[in-house]
């Protein structure tokens, strides 16, 4: 462990400049503003991975916004890790908010962050992870410390939904083939609690327009006549769950995976409090618990 400590203190000042240089790239995937730019840092990454001592470094070229690509094999008889990580960043929208450019990275002390912390868009979700992986090879091949095989995969589409990537993995199953995949693209519970992340919520969303009547009616004329477009929808939103907080949605759940019940343990072992937990929401209560505001219906 030591060779590798000393490696990073002794190339912290770079490190540091390397991952402020990628996070000035403003690397936005939703806006089309933004594509040369995202192009450009496919081509930093590259870069990086190729001054890691990644071999094959690609940028892989897709629909969209291209995948970079690195490995370093060791020993083909030895497990292989592949790290997943994006290289793209949300749009930093409202600007107004930040107290620095998003773009212009600062390092700043804070409460939360009393030894400091950079500050700009990217910097955790997920450049800053991504790069540490990143570093972590160079540290290992420089330091001959590395104890396994390792493939970086970095798409530049997480943040508009990984439409190539499903295209990209099935095209390239023997290049990707891994043992362990490590994405470091989720939160932790605190700075001193590791946390392991397994499994995700999904999302889904449906754009519905609800349509009524030719003109803008009088509520004393027509109130109570004809429906209002808006309450129906209110109705419809209000449906989606029952009085437990379920979806009614028939066959929402067929392929949810249960909670094993050594999940659910492990899960309660993780330090949680409730009350700090309603307190950073400015809430007076969770959902179950008395005070909680439910949405009854009549129905
Ligand atoms: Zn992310």
């Amino acid at each position: 462990m030591n060779k590798q400590h000393t490696y990073c203190s002794e190339n912290k000042e770079r490190f540091l400049h390397e991952l402020i240089e990628l996070l000035k790239m403003p690397s936005v995937s939703a806006d089309s503003a933004f594509s040369q730019d995202v192009f450009d840092t496919a081509e930093a990454v590259s870069a990086y991975l190729q001054a890691a001592g990644c071999d094959g470094v690609e940028i892989c070229e897709t629909r969209g916004y291209p995948i970079v690509y690195g490995e370093k094999i060791i020993d083909p008889a030895l497990p292989t890790i592949l790290v997943y990580g994006h290289y793209d960043v949300q749009p930093p929208d409202p600007v107004e908010l930040w107290n620095s450019p998003p773009f212009e990275p600062v390092i700043q002390k804070t409460i939360l962050h009393p030894e400091g912390a950079i500050f700009a868009r990217g910097a955790s979700d997920d450049k800053g992870q991504m790069f540490m992986h990143i570093k972590a090879l160079e540290c290992m091949l420089r330091t001959d410390t590395l104890p396994c095989n390792v493939k970086f995969m970095i798409e530049g589409e997480e943040e508009v939904g990984s439409s190539s990537l499903e295209a990209f993995l099935l095209e390239n199953q023997e290049k990707l083939k891994n043992d362990i995949i490590l994405i470091s693209d989720t939160g932790i519970i605190a700075n001193d609690v590791p946390s392991v992340t397994t499994g995700l919520r999904g999302l889904c969303y449906v754009e519905v327009t609800v349509t009524g009547p030719n003109r803008d009616l009088h509520s004393g004329l027509y109130g109570g006549a004809v429906a209002n477009p808006i309450n129906i929808l209110a109705e419809m939103i209000a449906a989606l769950h029952d009085e437990n907080n379920r979806v009614t949605i028939p066959g929402f759940y067929d392929n949810v995976e249960e909670l094993s019940a050594e999940e659910r343990r492990l899960m309660a072992e993780a330090p949680f409090d409730l009350e700090a937990y309603k307190n950073a929401l400015n809430i007076n209560a969770v959902y179950g618990e008395a005070g909680y505001v439910t949405n009854e219906r009549n129905s």
